[in-house]
């Protein structure tokens, strides 16, 4: 019996001994392609012998510095790369150990930026439904994922949460990319002004988001609008790219392709590729300078911040996919992929929506394609997909649909780079079995 407290508590987990390449082995021998990546992590897949070898030499000359006594070579190498590579104006990294650990301190830059700039009375946070920022309490209170809060609610700094830009749900018939985008991106303005313009601190939102709603990008434009309004009123836009950025959607960051560039930045998953944890924020210019020419510091900090180790693996993480070119092969396979899915499940009678960018795409299921409503969330549609799925040897990344019907179960697909077509097609392949074979336990 396990001592450990795992998510779930009443399901006994297979035990995972080994990896290489796309593929995960457990103790009694059964191999599963990774086609999420974990919870879209493993970009380079498992025992990928370049990082392993920089673990290596990393462990050899030094494993652990604390960040008050000393800064680190591979710390200062990757920080270089991400300024080099990052969205215009960005100017400093801060490295922490996971996504929930970028939010909560991009949150309290943001918060430092206003009161260091003479603004003590910015300390409004507005963020989107159906949206995931992480578990700790600041992360959790900015998600927009109602069930994950519930209970904690008490715990939570208050946020103010509108629409996601999500066009599968909540466009409107025969309303055109340019006026949806403008609707929604009208929801945070009508929300800055209900609030006070001069109370607002940050805009919150995931590029593409990614777990909760599964692999919803912003319909052009809108991202556009939201900078704007962003800049309108003064408040800093953070994007939160803890899953869908650095390479995922076929460019290192996601926003590149929206042609905007946030105030703040959150990363981690892809960035270290689960070889070590690691997240990190990227910060612009303004807000290094206000801490630079006011206290001087920024008030926060944790234990593992910047380990050499971490840092290390994220910077032969990041030299691999150069190097290979391999956010090339994301946007080649990513396009094999959508085809291939489109394929298999364009006209599948429960299969509402297949969208998504690059290798980081998802299927949404519905009871009713004309109507788009959702299967009974008490039907555990996506915990059977997921079940049927490992059965035959994929891992894929499931999510409920929701009682009140804004979004269908659906299963996300994040595999990692290194994918070639059999692999693509294989994944397709036992996805659509697994789908089918979860369908036909549930009473319709
Ligand atoms: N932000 C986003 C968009 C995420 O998808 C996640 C995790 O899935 C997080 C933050 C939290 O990251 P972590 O689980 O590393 O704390």
């Amino acid at each position: 019996m396990s001592r450990i407290l795992h998510r779930q508590i009443r399901t006994t987990l297979p035990v995972a001994v080994g990896g290489k390449g796309v593929e995960l082995f457990d103790s009694e021998g059964r191999s599963y392609i990774d086609a999420s990546g974990g919870a879209a992590v493993s970009c380079l897949g498992h025992g990928h012998p370049d990082i392993v070898a920089a673990l290596h030499a990393q462990a050899d000359k030094l494993a652990y510095a604390h960040t008050s006594f000393f800064t680190t070579e591979p710390a200062e190498a990757l920080a270089d790369r991400l300024i080099e590579d990052a969205p215009e104006g960005m100017s400093h990294v801060y490295f922490v150990s996971g996504g929930s650990e970028a939010v909560e301190a991009a949150l309290k830059m943001a918060r430092q930026y206003f009161v260091e700039i003479g603004q003590p009375e910015r300390r409004n946070i507005i963020a989107r439904r159906q949206s995931y920022h992480g578990n700790t309490l600041g992360a959790l209170a900015t998600g927009g994922n109602e069930w994950r809060r519930t209970q904690f609610r008490p715990l939570l700094v208050e946020t103010h949460h509108i629409d996601p830009c999500f066009a599968y749900r909540f466009q409107q018939k025969g309303e055109s990319d340019a006026d949806y985008a403008a609707r929604a991106a009208q929801a945070l303005e009508d929300k800055i002004l209900e609030l006070g313009p001069d109370s607002v601190m940050a805009f919150v939102a995931e590029t593409v988001v990614g777990a909760t709603a599964g692999a919803v990008p912003p319909v052009a434009d809108y991202l556009k609008r939201v900078r704007a309004i962003c800049d309108r009123y003064g408040i800093l836009l953070i994007l939160d790219e803890v899953m869908c950025g650095m390479g995922r959607t076929g460019t290192l960051h996601a926003c590149e392709q929206d042609g905007v560039a946030p105030d703040l930045m959150t990363i981690a998953k892809g960035l270290g590729g689960g070889y070590q944890p690691i997240g990190a924020v990227l910060l612009g210019r303004r807000i290094f300078d206000a801490f630079a020419n006011g206290s001087g510091f920024f008030q926060h900090g944790h234990t593992y911040l910047g380990h050499p180790m971490a840092c290390a693996a994220g910077l032969a993480v990041q030299e691999v996919i150069r190097r290979d070119d391999l956010l090339a092969n994301v946007r080649r396979m990513g396009a094999h992929l959508t085809r291939r899915l489109g394929e298999r499940f364009g006209n599948h009678p429960h299969v509402g929506d297949i969208r998504g960018r690059g290798l980081f795409m998802a299927v949404e299921l519905v009871e009713d394609r004309s109507t788009k409503a959702t299967f009974d969330p008490k039907q555990k549609l996506h915990a059977r997909i997921k079940r049927e799925a490992m059965a035959r040897g994929l891992m894929v990344y499931p999510m409920g649909g929701t009682i009140d019907g804004a979004r269908g179960d659906h299963v996300l697909l994040a595999p990692p780079f290194i994918v070639d077509e059999p692999i693509v097609d294989a994944i397709v392949e036992r996805l659509g079995d697994a789908v089918d074979a979860a369908l036909a336990g549930i009473e319709l």
